[in-house]
């Protein structure tokens, strides 16, 4: 079986086809500026075949974008299926399934409905998601599709890890609550660590996504239990350019002096804070980390705010569990950094968190707890993607 796995964006669309025998990825790529001048890449992971770079194709909307995607999967020379009927389901990144999907689902006319009536909770992304959804209804008629929600694995939370403490008519008249994100990848290397555990039952897991975006999830029994990101993704650990959780008085006291609107506060706490905001060097952490090396203090102090603020969050969900059989680490800065996860991890040792600082060093999918450790520290790659196919696979196959 071959899935199509699609990630759309407003004016962009990620894919990668798998093949579920194997597991691997046939081909993968990018469409950029949909809506705008249209550029177009295609990695065929096959031998013999060749790649696109960037090349212009014109992509007024997503169905041409997508159009475009299948040319390239059924191209003679540089395709890697003989035809569009290979294609046999789609599976969709869709943001927010607000408090109506707790797993992945058949996309069908009242799934689209629903996932309409999450777009205020999912502003830019759902609509985008709808786009993607629609043009490949266009363009493949008949061909199953599969909506995997990010918000989905933490439906299983408590209601008092996902209640705010405001007043209780905003839940009920605006949905206000905790959703968190990155549930695919929490959902997956939680898995993946419970497997190395000998079994979900009875594991209490931490997860540490950590990349441009960054969470963190408590994972109790295979189930998520809490989680860093709230209504939207802008909660919990500073990220690249999100400042994380601030004080929400900071957003008047700024509107005030800088006579911004409250969404152009917000816009500044999303696009512009983080570690980008406090070290004014990079949203990207090799560059903190060059720049730090070079003497730079703000660079210095943006790693240290953000490994001091997930080593609260390890400390705050180990309580919350009452204990911690494992933490993994994962996502772009949690697989590549072994500097950032001794930092976070130093200090940790009265909880009886120690990590190996040879086995740390390493790279992949790899146990880096240390001699005298009582948890397991694990790093894990995330694979959002091959998450979504598994789910397209598992719900096509039960049809
Ligand atoms: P992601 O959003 O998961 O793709 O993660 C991307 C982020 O991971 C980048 O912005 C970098 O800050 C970080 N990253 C990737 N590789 C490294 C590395 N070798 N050292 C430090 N940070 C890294």
């Amino acid at each position: 079986m071959n899935i199509l796995v699609i990630n759309a964006g407003s004016s962009s669309l990620k894919y990668q086809l798998f093949d579920m025998e194997t597991k691997e990825i046939k081909a993968k790529g990018l469409c950029e500026r949909i809506g705008i001048d249209g550029k177009f890449t295609y990695k065929p992971q096959l031998e013999g075949k060749e790649a696109l770079n960037a090349i212009d194709v014109a992509m007024p909307t997503h169905s041409e974008a997508i159009q475009a995607v299948l040319n390239a999967l059924v191209d003679e020379k540089n395709g890697v299926v003989a035809s569009m009927k290979e294609i046999d389901a789609v599976g969709h990144r869709v943001l927010h399934g607000g408090q109506k999907f707790s797993e992945s689902v058949l996309i069908n006319e009242p799934v689209i409905e629903a996932i309409k009536e999450c777009i205020p909770l999912g502003p830019l992304h759902n609509p985008a998601n709808l786009m993607g959804i629609e043009a490949c209804a266009a363009v493949m008629p008949g061909v199953p599709q599969v909506a995997v929600f990010d918000t989905a694995f933490h439906q299983s939370m408590p209601k008092s890890s996902y209640m705010y403490a405001i007043p209780y008519e905003m839940y009920e008249k605006y949905g206000i609550r905790r959703y968190g994100f990155h549930g695919t990848s929490h959902r997956y290397v939680s898995g993946q660590a419970a497997e190395l555990l000998g079994g979900a039952e009875g594991t209490k897991i931490i997860t540490c996504h950590l990349g441009n975006g960054s969470s963190m999830a408590a994972v109790k029994d295979g189930k998520c239990f809490d989680t860093s990101m709230g209504l939207t993704p802008l909660e919990g650990v500073p990220m690249g350019t999100r400042s994380g959780s601030i004080d929400p008085a900071i957003v008047e006291v700024i509107a005030n002096n800088e006579g911004m609107t409250p969404s152009q506060v917000l816009n500044m706490l999303n696009k512009k804070s983080g570690v980008m905001g406090l070290s004014g060097v990079s949203s990207d952490f090799r560059d903190l980390d060059n720049a730090a090396a070079e003497g730079n203090e703000r660079a210095q102090l943006a790693l240290d705010v953000f490994a001091y603020s997930v080593k609260k969050y390890v400390g705050s969900y180990a309580a919350a569990l009452g204990g911690c059989d494992a933490i993994v680490f994962t996502a772009g800065l949690g697989e590549n950094s072994p500097e950032m996860r001794a930092k976070i991890a130093s200090g940790l040792e009265y909880m009886g968190i120690e990590i190996d600082l040879e086995k740390n060093a390493k790279r992949g999918t790899v146990d880096i707890t240390g001699a005298n450790s009582k948890v397991k520290v694990f790093v894990i790659p995330t694979n959002e993607e091959l998450v979504i196919a598994m789910d397209t696979e598992a719900i096509v196959k039960a049809l």
